[in-house]
């Protein structure tokens, strides 16, 4: 497929900063797993646009609940309380207390990159004067914003934008010695993904993050979970950490929680929410009502359905199919969130490629492997079909 003329004025230049490769479909519409290209071409969604949509396209709930609030009331400011934002803290504050036994405080914003971005102003009111850096760990996403950026422990992406905020320091997925050597008496914070999601979809040894909250416990550190991608049963839990049975101080989340309505959340245990005082951090969008009436429809929503545990179905009914394909070498990744490693020779991108042409969303985490993130709501029927898709794909590219 060679680059289409979908992103241009109608002159031939395109109306968008070129931060993001060139789009090989324009998508109009979407009706569960299901999306439509603009020539009415079908496709099945397995990626939800980054994990995003996992209660699917146009989901009834969710679509009823924005049209009404668009109807009722947008946006008032944080001057004045607005009972849906309220709503919102609470759902998602008895959740946090359901899954790590503690009280908790929720800041509501616009992404994940702002989440975080909160977590780490947070962690600084935490450590205090002299005692600001932040730990996160090599093959980390953690945002775009240069504070996420430089807690992304990704240096290629460092590297167009030096000088990079100060007090951010990375060190080995998954080896806690590494973790260990990186803390000194700056630390303030450790930060980590549950499952490293664009770093490859790497899950975190439960084993790595006990010893973690431990190191933390001793160190007196801030042990911060980015849940952006992992949150709101995405893994076959809640939240990724509740597979290693610890408890977080900080959780910040975004992606699934508007179910595309852009949204993000950090929430804090009580003691450490309430180190903010009033004009340390804000919002003009924080709390505001059409994004949180989209919040509350999606947790309503997701306890309803029991998203975690649809999610740990369908991901072992997904996993078992894709370890039957010709070509893939190996399935990782937790619930819903899962990545085919190709065999020997095979090029991710070229199977993308081919399984977008045959009408299978996918992502080429990394040179060699899938990201596959479907619906929470997918049916078997619709894992049957693209994991047929998948292996039509992969056999184009199978190495002579
Ligand atoms: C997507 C993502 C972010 C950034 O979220 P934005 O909404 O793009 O700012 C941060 N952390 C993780 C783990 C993510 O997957």
């Amino acid at each position: 497929m060679s680059s289409h003329a979908f992103t241009t004025d109608g002159h031939g230049r395109c109306p968008f900063m070129p931060v993001f490769g060139a789009p090989q479909v324009m998508f109009e519409r979407g009706q569960g797993t299901v999306l439509w290209d603009t020539e009415g071409r079908r496709y099945l969604d397995f990626l939800c646009g980054l994990a995003v949509t996992s209660l699917g396209h146009a989901n009834p709930v969710v679509a009823e609940a924005i049209c009404t609030q668009a109807n009722t009331l947008l946006h008032v400011s944080n001057l004045f309380a607005n009972p849906v934002a309220t709503e919102a803290a609470v759902r998602l504050n008895s959740l946090l207390a359901e899954v790590t036994g503690e009280g908790g405080q929720v800041f509501f914003c616009n992404s994940g990159a702002e989440a975080n971005e909160a977590a780490l102003k947070l962690a600084r009111k935490f450590g205090g004067r002299g005692r600001h850096a932040v730990v996160s760990a090599y093959g980390s996403f953690h945002g775009r914003t240069l504070a996420t950026l430089a807690a992304t422990g990704q240096p290629a992406k460092h590297e167009p934008f030096h000088p990079m905020p100060d007090g951010f320091r990375h060190a080995t997925f998954n080896d806690i010695d590494a973790l260990a050597a990186a803390v000194d008496t700056t630390v303030a914070a450790v930060l980590l993904e549950p499952v490293q999601g664009e770093g490859g979809v790497l899950p975190a040894d439960p084993g790595y993050l006990r010893a973690v909250r431990q190191l933390c416990d001793e160190r007196g550190l801030l042990l911060i979970m980015d849940e952006i991608q992992t949150g709101f049963g995405r893994t076959g839990e809640w939240f990724g950490f509740q597979h290693a049975g610890i408890v977080p101080d900080v959780v910040t989340m975004a992606k699934a929680l508007g179910n595309g309505f852009p949204i993000g959340a950090v929430w804090a245990r009580t003691e450490v929410a309430g180190l903010f005082r009033p004009g340390d951090h804000g919002s003009t969008y924080s709390g505001t009502a059409i994004a949180t009436a989209a919040a509350n429809a999606v947790l309503q929503e997701m306890h309803r359905i029991d998203a975690p545990h649809l999610a740990r179905e369908r991901g072992e009914e997904l996993v078992g199919k894709l370890q039957t394909v010709p070509g893939v070498a190996s399935v990782r990744g937790v619930g819903l969130l899962l990545a085919a490693e190709l065999a020997e020779g095979i090029d991710a991108k070229a199977v993308y490629a081919s399984a977008l042409e045959f009408g299978l969303v996918t992502n080429a985490v990394t040179p060699t492997a899938l990201r596959l993130a479907p619906p929470i709501t997918v049916s078997s029927a619709e894992i049957d079909e693209a994991v047929a898709i998948l292996a039509l794909a992969i056999q184009e590219h199978l190495p002579a």
